[in-house]
């Protein structure tokens, strides 16, 4: 029998738990949580001898940051880059006179270094910007530290034995990236959101993980839970029966996806070009690889979030031609730096906002700081002309036909020839014909559009439920945008996180959308739904979706239209 709630976690049985899928795939396998950070005791007395305390904290400083330097040699260029900033945080001396200056007023050991950091917190978080982003990781510092000290365990991930199930309060994006994934099988937390990066980089690496589960981190170790990163069931202890139906499903799903390979199209033959989501060269490297048709969207911030100085022209022409050479005869589209928000680049901060997300972010920047424009474009150019990519270039955070007419001026004037604008602005979306007349190409960026259309910030994981792509008013933003589109006369694809839910992107085919970029791992299953529907097919699911009331309705009337042996399946 399934029982739901707190008690049922720790006690025996089966018991079923609801989170929201973030990164689709089922595992099944035994729980292991991240440590969880240790605080010092409320009763600890002062040091006795704060010298000798000041010594040892500051040998456990230097120890963690050897750590984080040993696990920046083992992980991927953009997580490298974050631990070692973070090492660097580990061996700061003003933060070390920090803590002695407090074990010397009289602090106990642990407590000195916990005072030390939220000091350091405080500071950095009135610097904003690039430093308040640094804060996690400052605290992240402070967390290992304590441990050390006491001679506990690291705070957060484990070092996994077998393959497991990953259980956590939340992930920083660093910790997400260097996960090994041969030993995790899926990744739950307590807090995360639909479109945090944690989630994106969950599905870039195709580990199922479901986020927003009040009881992630009390599940004992050890325990055997199976995940379902679309549906964002959790079930603990499951029945047998229950774990071998999800594995047959699971076989299923790849013969099926083994039966269909090359271009998207439907099954009439209409063309739906299916093109992967990247971060870096790493990823270039990975996706080129893969069965697909090129990159939609290629985050550059990605690649300089922890530089503290602006990259040279030099160091991005590498960069970009490293990331192109594995498409030569594909397209990349080249986002370029979508900085500010929940992305703060410290070479491009133009001080503390109010409303991060609704300031000088993404183009707005770099019409304010057009040198930085310059500079990408001229490696872009160079870049492009060294490989045989069809390299095309947009701009995120456009919200009007004006800036879009800047916008083309520039990638025009740097000899490169398709430019195109994110749309992901309702003001865009409702004037997509306008603003797509001034550019070669449109790009819907659905997480954001989902965020700025519901009010509702992506980064708060309470209110996912808002930021539906299925949500009614988020599919008229999106057809609106669609129909402005083909009046313009010109193509528009989808890259927000919307397009690789293989339902979903029939709906996108629908509206006339005319590519999909997401995570490669997500293209098989978008790749067999289109196959097995006509465009006729799409229109209907569309119209179907449309006329829902809510995200479930629309999602749900999608899903029984499907073609019968999918229904399962997807
Ligand atoms: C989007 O907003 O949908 C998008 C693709 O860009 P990002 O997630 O990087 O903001
Ligand atoms: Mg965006």
């Amino acid at each position: 029998m399934s029982t739901r709630g707190t008690a049922a976690v720790t006690e025996g049985g089966t018991a079923v738990l609801h989170g929201i899928g973030v990164s689709p795939g089922t595992a099944y396998g035994p729980i292991a949580q991240a440590a969880a950070p240790v605080m010092p005791a409320a009763d600890e007395p002062a040091a006795e001898d704060p010298a000798a305390a000041a010594e040892t904290a500051i040998a456990s400083f230097m120890d963690v940051a050897d750590d984080l330097d040993a696990k920046a040699l083992r992980a991927d260029p953009t997580a490298r880059d974050i631990l070692k900033a973070t090492a660097m945080i580990a061996r700061d001396r003003s933060l070390h006179r920090e803590v002695t200056k407090r074990l010397h007023a009289g602090s106990g050991p642990t407590r000195a270094i916990a005072e030390a950091i939220d000091e350091f917190a405080a500071r950095f978080e009135a610097l904003g910007g690039y430093f308040a982003e640094r804060v996690t990781d400052l605290r992240d510092v402070g967390a290992r530290t304590i441990a050390a000290v006491l001679g506990e365990p690291a705070p957060g991930l484990p070092d996994l034995a077998e393959p497991s199930i990953v259980a956590a309060d939340d992930l920083a994006p660093a910790e997400t990236a260097t996960l090994d994934r041969s030993l995790v099988l899926g990744i739950i937390t307590r807090a995360g959101g639909l479109t945090s990066h944690t989630a994106i980089l969950a599905a870039q690496m195709g580990i199922p993980a479901v986020v927003q589960l009040p009881d992630a981190t009390t599940i004992p170790d050890g325990t055997l839970v199976s995940i379902d990163g679309g549906s964002g069931d959790v079930v603990l202890r499951p029945d047998p029966a229950a774990v071998d139906a999800q594995r047959r499903r699971r076989q299923q799903l790849s013969a099926a996806l083994a039966g269909v390979s090359g271009p998207g199209e439907t099954s009439d033959g209409h063309r739906v070009a299916l093109l992967a989501n990247i971060g870096g060269v790493e990823d270039a490297e990975l996706a080129g690889a893969e069965d697909l048709e090129g990159v939609g969207l290629f985050r550059t911030e990605f690649v300089f979030l922890s530089a503290a100085v602006a990259p040279t022209v030099e160091e991005q022409t590498d960069i970009y031609r490293r990331v192109f050479a594995p498409f030569s005869g594909r397209r990349v589209v080249v986002r370029t730096l979508d900085a500010g928000a929940d992305k703060p680049l410290a070479f491009a901060d133009l001080g503390p906002e109010e409303n991060p997300a609704l300031g000088r972010r993404g183009l707005r920047l770099s019409q304010a700081r057009p040198k930085i424009l310059d500079a990408q474009l001229q490696a872009l150019a160079a870049a492009a002309a060294a490989t045989g990519a069809d390299v095309k270039v947009m701009a995120p955070m456009v919200s009007t036909a004006s800036e879009a007419r800047w916008f083309a001026q520039q990638v025009r004037a740097h000899g490169l020839s398709s430019p195109g604008v994110m749309i992901e602005v309702p003001g865009a979306a409702v004037r997509a014909r306008s603003v797509l007349e001034a550019v070669d190409f449109g790009s819907l960026g659905t997480n954001d559009l989902a965020q700025y259309t519901m009010a509702a910030d992506r980064m708060e994981g309470e209110l996912s439920e808002l930021l539906d792509p299925w949500q009614p008013a988020v599919l008229a933003m999106i057809a609106t945008a669609a129909d402005g589109a083909e009046e313009a006369g010109k193509p528009l694809g989808v890259c927000g996180e919307s397009a690789g839910d293989p339902l979903l992107a029939l709906v996108l085919a629908g509206l006339g959308i005319t590519s999909l970029s997401m995570a490669p791992s997500r293209i098989g299953a978008v790749r067999l739904a289109l196959r097995r529907h006509s465009q006729e097919d799409c229109r209907a699911l569309a119209a179907a979706a449309l006329a829902a009331e809510t995200p479930a309705s629309a999602r749900e009337a999608v899903r029984a239209s499907l073609a019968p042996d999918l229904i399962e399946l997807l």
